[in-house]
């Protein structure tokens, strides 16, 4: 018999959750922020330390620092890894214009869905497990600090904490239908500078080499590369460049984000993408690429879909419709998925709109989705599969 002793506990917890997540929505946390994760990372600590969890912070130099807490107990050495990061996308300020709300059953403010109700899940269900009997597996939690810029810091301290698991929730919203994501494209971010050279644009444009026309020819031709194949997108999301109206440009920058499904076409497609950036049709204009940030696939494996079927099941056995869907976003569970362990995503509260004013999250789904993940602990700890 599994014991449902945390279930009833995590029943009443929806008020102290959205306490929680009123205070880590009240945090500018942009991932360029690095005091603002740090205090988000903070108040996580705080209230995990209070309940006497054991929490450890590595230091990481430009991104906010990663937090790991650690329950042991239970059965088997290998835990289960409940994961999620801290940074938002908006910038600071934001929480100033726009502060933590709640209207009806919706919760909004910068990051309330993505995916500061999933951190709030998260440390309730290492509570829960812990006032109600300990896990019966040991369980861990790893808040992380750079995810929406392609966690260039946290990788390696996400795979260690996944190498070492039995399996990965993480908690990204829940989609709009409650379904959890089974699978992800993986992404790359770029950097494109092109360097030209200055003239006046009046007395002698003609010794100049205009950065910025090199620069807007290349844009039409990375457009045209992302529509060869259905499953590849290529944005152009920032451009900046030149000096002065009166100056041929000396120099111009582009940010590209690329998104595949199959591995192998990532190198591809960055082939090309650099192609175009180093290929200048002006002499003496140059391009170089910088990589700025890389998801990894979520690919699906034998084990994956095990996992993804036990917490289908368990969610069912709850009566919730749950199913599991592939999307076309990337996120950490790529890197996690990646080291080989059973990894699900989106199994955080049910939100939308991320990345947006709108952004909100369904405060009445904090309850059965920490309840999902609990009783697949439950589950996976019955199985015995360490
Ligand atoms: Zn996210």
């Amino acid at each position: 018999m599994l014991n449902h002793d945390v279930m009833e506990w995590i029943a009443d917890q929806q008020s102290n959750m959205v306490s929680l997540l009123d205070d880590l929505v009240s945090i500018d946390s942009n991932t360029h922020d690095k005091v603002g994760v740090d205090r988000v990372g903070a108040r996580i600590r705080a209230f995990l330390e209070a309940e006497g969890i054991a929490c450890e912070t590595t230091p990481v130099a430009e991104h906010g620092d990663a937090l790991h807490a650690r329950l042991t107990g239970g059965s088997g050495n290998a835990p289960v890894l409940l994961m999620g990061h801290m940074d938002t996308v908006f910038p600071t300020g934001e929480v100033a214009r726009r502060p933590f709300r709640v209207e009806g059953n919706l919760g909004y403010g910068p990051g309330c869905s993505d995916m500061k109700a999933g951190l709030v899940m998260n440390a309730f269900l290492l509570v829960g497990f812990l006032k109600t009997g300990g896990p019966p597996v040991p369980l861990h939690a790893l808040f992380t600090g750079d995810e929406e810029i392609g966690s260039p810091t946290s990788r390696p301290i996400i795979e260690t904490a996944a190498r070492e698991a039995r399996a990965v929730f993480n908690s990204e919203p829940g989609r709009s239908n409650g379904n959890i994501v089974s699978g992800r494209r993986g992404g790359a971010f770029y950097r494109v500078r092109v360097t030209g050279r200055s003239a006046h644009s009046g007395l002698n444009p003609a010794d100049g080499r205009s950065a910025i026309h090199e620069l807007a020819r290349k844009i039409g031709a990375w457009q045209d590369l992302g529509d060869t194949q259905d499953d590849i997108s290529i944005n152009i999301g920032i451009i900046a460049g030149g000096q002065s109206v009166n100056t041929v440009a000396p120099d111009a920058m582009a940010e590209i984000d690329l998104r595949f499904t199959a591995p192998d076409d990532e190198a591809k497609f960055e082939a090309a993408i650099t192609a175009i950036a180093k290929n200048c049709l002006q002499d003496g204009v140059t391009g170089e690429v910088e990589t700025l940030g890389r998801f990894r696939p979520m690919a699906q494996n034998d084990g994956a879909r095990a996992l993804t079927q036990l917490y289908l099941d368990a969610a069912h056995d709850l009566g919730q419709t749950t199913q599991a869907e592939f999307t076309r976003s990337c996120a950490d569970s790529g890197v996690a998925s990646a080291t080989g362990t059973p990894t699900v995503c989106a199994t955080g509260p049910i939100g939308a709109k991320a990345h947006s004013q709108d952004e909100y999250v369904k405060l009445d789904t904090f309850v059965p989705r920490a309840q999902a993940v609990a009783l697949s602990i439950l589950k996976l700890a019955s199985e015995g599969s360490a």
